[in-house]
């Protein structure tokens, strides 16, 4: 087994709806916001963790390889399984499969520069860096609503985001994990510009384009457009 190369993705997510990645509301005082957007505690600034972007592409790859029973994170001892060879599976799987390590990684997406002053701007607007909507529950039979309360990034926000990939020699040349990033990595970018992210997406929310899509420094945004999912 040898390591033959990283490939690696640099893109900027453009968001095109309101976009919902949940914090935690321990935070919030009571009365305030109990569905909090979340934020790096140090700096309170919005962004999208990798483990959120990773777990959706996942969840849709897991979809698209007939792979979801019981609603449980898939994990297998195939080795040539695309959602653990790419996502990872569980140590006890792993010793079996001896498919080496998990070959995505994700890193959490920050601000643009131009995106941070876009929020200073609302900020100083209207005392918020994010949009607060209100959703109504309608009771079926006494048609009483009851609102809720979602906070959103705005549309229009960018995020800049990396991934890395490893490809293995596994005295193949590297053959099957280069066949993977093409089948399950651009092939899962493309599901999540169908599906968006974050809550809320069948109700329109976390809509999202590439306005930058870099492989190896390689443009591949119009590629990743044109795959066809089925
Ligand atoms: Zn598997």
């Amino acid at each position: 087994m040898r390591l033959k190369s990283i490939k690696e993705i640099n893109g900027t997510i453009k968001l095109l709806t309101g976009t919902r990645i949940g914090g935690s509301a321990d935070l919030i005082e009571i009365g305030g916001n109990d569905n909090p957007v979340i934020r790096n505690p140090l700096t309170s600034e919005l962004y999208i963790p990798g483990s959120s972007l990773k777990g959706k592409i996942r969840v849709l790859t897991e979809w698209l390889e007939g792979k979801v029973e019981g609603g449980e994170v898939h994990s297998c001892d195939k080795n040539d399984c695309p959602v653990c060879r790419v996502f990872g599976r569980s140590a006890q799987n792993s010793k079996v499969a001896k498919s080496g390590p998990t070959r995505i990684s994700i890193k959490d997406a920050y601000l643009t520069e131009e995106s941070k002053r876009e929020l200073e701007k609302l900020k100083n607007r209207t005392g918020l860096d994010t949009e607060w909507k209100y959703e109504n529950n309608i009771n079926r039979i006494t048609s009483e609503a009851t609102p809720r309360n979602l906070e959103r990034i705005p549309a229009g926000i960018e995020f800049d985001f990396k991934i890395t990939y490893k490809v293995l020699d596994m005295g193949d040349n590297g053959k099957i994990d280069e066949d993977m990033f093409e089948k399950v990595v651009l092939r899962g970018l493309k599901a999540i510009l169908l599906e968006g992210i974050g809550g809320g997406t069948s109700r329109g929310n976390g809509q999202i384009e590439f306005t930058k899509l870099l492989v190896d420094g390689e443009d591949l945004k119009d590629s990743i457009n044109n795959i066809v999912i089925g």
